[in-house]
């Protein structure tokens, strides 16, 4: 196991400790498995990786723990309309680009959309607790096929 992912089993485990929040080895492979993850996995795509070390374990617990590590701040849901719901470990303010084919989900840093400021007509009605900014687009593998 390298570095970061030490480090941040470390700080989840003192979270958990400090929200008495129980520390199943479940829930600690879940964490491990997320933690440094790019991909915005769904609860069946992390199920299909946890499955492996723990075969018992059912889809059902994996929604329920990965609910409960979102309700807890530990991961982000993706924001999305339909299912399936998508998991975001990554708490740093990012924004997304969504490619509405193969659904690949890339991360992004931009302080000026970070900066963005929030219409009047919003703020009047509604208290702004984050901000992401999500790009709606095409990605360059599945661009690619079209140009050929
Ligand atoms: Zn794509
Ligand atoms: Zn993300």
């Amino acid at each position: 196991m390298h570095n970061k992912s030490e480090s941040g089993l470390q700080s989840f485990i003192e979270r958990c400790r400090r929200y008495g929040l129980k520390l199943t080895p479940q829930r600690i492979a879940l964490y491990t498995i997320l933690d440094g993850v790019k991909t915005h996995p769904t609860a069946k795509e992390v199920y299909d990786e946890i499955v492996k070390e723990y075969p018992h374990i059912s889809i059902d617990t994996v929604n329920r723990t990965l609910n409960t590590l979102a309700e807890y701040g530990f991961i982000d849901v993706v924001e999305g309309y339909g299912e399936p719901k998508r998991f975001d470990p990554d708490r740093e303010s990012h924004h997304h680009a969504h490619c509405i084919i193969c659904g690949t989900i890339i991360d992004f840093q931009n302080n000026r959309y970070d900066e963005l400021e929030i219409p009047k007509e919003i703020t009047r009605k509604f208290s702004v607790l984050h901000k992401r900014v999500v790009l709606n687009g095409i990605c360059g593998d599945c661009d690619n096929p079209r140009k050929s």
